[in-house]
């Protein structure tokens, strides 16, 4: 890898020395599915997939990008003096996110750099190739500049970016898994307050496959909005008879007793999926501690089945995949991940089984939609590093 981002980096830029190499994970989220934005829990983990960059800095204000996975833009130019979102800038409007963003928390970039990254995670596909692109930027900042920001640091600055500068409505958990992964472990994460606990996710028999749709997310982003207006109406309606923060502070009981004050009968399934995922995620928790698989295997089913009949944010392409999955001898659990309506699936599957499992559930897939899945076998990997 490491002779590869060099090789490009030289090819375009035509720089020979001074080059630093680095990488940041994307991450998948095992179970805990719009909670985040309900002041539930999530259970992402960082993975060993990611984006990778070569970088060297300039002596003059100049920053000029290059991605092996968009080579059809060119290098894309721009300076320090000029960190403003435009729509010609493309994808490189989240690195220049970060730098907006470094120094308006007042850490100082004073020279420009040349960047080439080359990412091998689907692109916006739910495993934050985003995030990732924008910690790797943080992270190598952070090195090449000397900033003293802590890796939490970077993740916040990171959703303020992609907030802020880009104008995307996320929640704090890619950039958190991105930025905080640690390797084997997935990060149990309390979004109301951001306090986080590592747990260990080493599967001795099993891996995580991903099966990505390849359906682009298309309407996703009216939906997504739409699902979290459901959400805070339902709360209003709740908040009427009962003291309660957010959906994620309710336990399933609680809400039983006053979901018949949620007027809306939609918004009345949109709270109950955001109420029972998140006791979901804290059962999943549980399970794991107790080295139960089988049973957090059985809370990802359950999970998507809510978000298939509750939430209503899966759609044929993810249905399919996670119900061929079900069928299969040797998978403890699959379900969407992500914000649904496309992007991927995330499927534990013993390891024996691996490869019927991307046979059948790839042909099954080819078959029902017409186009196909491809399936990246992975680990759970650590945050971002110096190559
Ligand atoms: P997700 O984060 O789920 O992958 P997003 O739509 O949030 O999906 O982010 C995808 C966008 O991030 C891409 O369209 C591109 O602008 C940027 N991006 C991600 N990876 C790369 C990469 N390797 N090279 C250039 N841009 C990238
Ligand atoms: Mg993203």
């Amino acid at each position: 890898m490491k002779e590869k981002l060099i090789r490009e980096f030289k090819n375009i830029f035509k720089e020979e020395e001074g080059i630093r190499l680095f990488f940041a994970p994307g991450r998948v989220n095992l179970i805990g599915e719009h909670t985040d934005y309900n002041g539930g829990h999530v259970f992402p983990c960082a993975l060993n997939i990611g984006t990778y960059a070569a970088v060297k800095k300039r002596d003059d204000n100049k920053l000029r990008f290059f991605s092996g996975n968009f080579a059809e833009f060119g290098i894309i130019e721009s300076s320090l003096e000029d960190l403003l979102y435009k729509k010609e800038a493309l994808w490189t409007n989240y690195p220049k996110g970060v730098l907006w963003a470094l120094n308006e928390k007042g850490f100082k970039i004073e020279t420009g750099f040349d960047m080439y990254i080359w990412g091998n995670i689907p692109n916006g596909s739910g495993l934050s190739s985003s995030a990732s692109v924008e910690v790797l930027t943080g992270y190598a900042c952070k090195n090449l500049y000397g900033c003293s920001i802590t890796l939490a640091q970077i993740a916040h600055l990171a959703q303020y970016a992609e907030n802020k500068f880009n104008g995307v409505n996320c929640g704090i958990m890619d950039q958190f898994a991105c930025a905080m992964g640690k390797k084997d472990n997935a990060i149990f994460l309390n979004t109301n307050n951001l306090s986080f606990e590592y747990l260990p996710f080493k599967l001795e028999n099993s891996k995580i496959v991903i099966a990505c749709s390849n359906k682009k997310r298309g309407l996703g982003e009216s939906q997504y909005n739409k699902r979290r207006e459901e959400c805070e109406k339902a709360l209003i309606d709740i908040q009427r008879v009962k003291k309660a923060d957010s959906l994620g502070s309710l336990t399933e009981e609680e809400f039983e007793e006053v979901k018949e004050y949620i007027k809306d009968p939609i918004c009345r399934k949109r709270a109950r999926h955001a109420v029972y995922e998140n006791q979901r995620t804290l059962r999943a928790v549980n399970a794991l501690k107790a080295r139960d698989i089988k049973e957090f295997g059985r809370l990802m089913k359950e999970s998507h089945i809510s978000l298939r009949d509750d939430y209503e944010v899966t759609g044929i392409e993810l249905d399919t995949l996670v119900q061929s999955a079900w069928e299969i001898e040797g998978v403890v659990g699959a379900r969407m991940t992500g914000a649904g309506f496309g992007g991927c699936t995330v499927n534990i599957v013993e390891n024996q089984a691996v490869d019927t499992f991307i046979e059948k559930v790839g042909t099954k897939y080819f078959e029902t939609v017409g186009y196909r899945a491809d399936f990246y076998t992975v680990d759970v990997g650590g945050g971002p590093t110096e190559l």
